[in-house]
């Protein structure tokens, strides 16, 4: 049975994308392939192709027969994902691109590579409905859920560059996933856990990547997050609470109303028990809005003892938004009132910020 309330988050299914490849577990794989009149290992074939060599050419793959290479392309791969636009910035370190789907629908994803690391910032829906006022994406209204394949091929796209050098830095992988693009993860729930498998499987299954590596970022929907906790997927769970009270979390992430910031702390507390991992709390810092002392030191105070750590991120000023972000020395009196309490912290870097691919940034403007 549906919770009250819980209707809100049924995204609309206009626009539903054709079923790919990445869409299906292996054994759906096998039975899609078994239903185009060929043998079913020809799905692992196939899939060893697409995850574990990332090849998207079937000229390339030598181990199928090139009929069969065909019939499966043609009936499973089809082209979901259509790059529109593509910005770099940070020396080419960051790059954006905009997708359109298959209905006209926009998304985009960034990648972010680092010293040690390239994270892979994902969107999960086409918009969002979660309605948070300092959040680009948040202004347009949400357009539809994506679809497992939608969300698994920006990973797979980005990987796919990386590993044919077209990122400035060499050849390279993708070591990290962060749900942190356009929609609300939790909100489409069936679609990203799907996703979550098929980055974690090893080929042929999946992109074998680590849970340690893949960060899912929530508004707060506690059921949701109640739920994951139990799938056997030890990932990263980050809130984004942007405030410690529920008067003013009511105003920036509207959903507060539905779930208080207690029961939202309690399931990530039962979160980071049952999973063992440190649970992140993202807090956009807003200028004489939410950066006050005092909410610093209840943020402290709720957090302290905890398995947590801040992300305080410095907010990205939304076009036609009278917000900034907090003066230096705020910040820093923020920091030091979480660490006088023991609370891990640090503050975000704006990767992308120029090239609107910083948090909350996306819009999916095509101008
Ligand atoms: N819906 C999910 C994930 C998408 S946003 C969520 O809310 O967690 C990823 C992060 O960017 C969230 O913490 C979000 O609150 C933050 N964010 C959104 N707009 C922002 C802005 N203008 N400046 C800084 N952070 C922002």
């Amino acid at each position: 049975m549906p919770e009250p309330g819980e209707l809100v988050f049924d995204a609309p299914r206009k626009g539903k994308p054709p079923v790919h490849l990445t869409d299906l577990d292996p054994g759906a794989r096998k039975a899609a392939v078994v239903d185009l009149g060929l043998p079913g290992f020809r799905a692992d074939q196939v899939s060893r192709q697409w995850f574990g060599r990332l090849s998207d050419d079937p000229s390339e793959w030598t181990d199928v027969p090139a009929e069969a290479r065909t019939v499966i392309s043609d009936a499973l791969l089809p082209t979901l994902l259509t790059p529109i636009r593509e910005i770099s910035c940070d020396d080419g370190a960051t790059v954006k691109s905009v997708w359109r789907l298959h209905d006209g629908a926009l998304v985009e994803s960034v990648l972010m590579r680092y010293p040690e690391r390239v994270t892979m910032c994902v969107s999960s829906q086409a918009g969002c409905g979660m309605n948070c006022p300092f959040c680009a994406t948040g202004q347009a209204g949400l357009t539809r859920n994506l679809s497992t394949a939608e969300i698994v091929e920006q990973v797979i796209a980005g990987a796919r560059a990386l590993q044919r050098g077209e990122i400035e830095g060499g050849p390279g992988r993708v070591s990290n996933v962060v749900f942190m693009g356009m929609g609300e993860p939790l909100a489409n729930y069936r679609a990203v856990v799907a996703a979550l498998h098929r980055l974690t499987d090893p080929a042929p299954g999946g992109l074998g990547m680590s849970a340690r590596g893949i960060t899912v970022s929530t508004v707060g929907l506690v059921p949701r997050i109640r739920d994951l906790a139990r799938e056997g997927l030890p990932v990263t769970l980050a809130v984004s609470l942007h405030a410690p009270d529920d008067q003013l979390r009511d105003t920036l992430v509207p959903v507060n109303t539905r779930w208080k910031v207690g029961e939202v702390l309690d399931a990530a507390w039962e979160y980071a028990e049952l999973t063992h991992r440190r649970v992140s709390i993202e807090y956009a810092l807003i200028k004489d809005i939410n950066d006050q002392r005092w909410r610093a030191e209840l943020l402290g105070d709720l957090l302290a003892g905890h398995l947590v750590h801040v992300n305080l991120i410095p907010l990205n000023p939304t076009p036609g938004s009278a917000w900034t972000a907090s003066r230096p020395q705020d910040e820093r009196a923020f920091v030091r009132a979480l660490e006088e309490r023991g609370v891990q912290v640090t503050v975000r870097d704006t990767r992308g910020r120029e090239i609107d691919g910083a948090c909350g940034q996306l819009a999916a403007t095509t101008s």
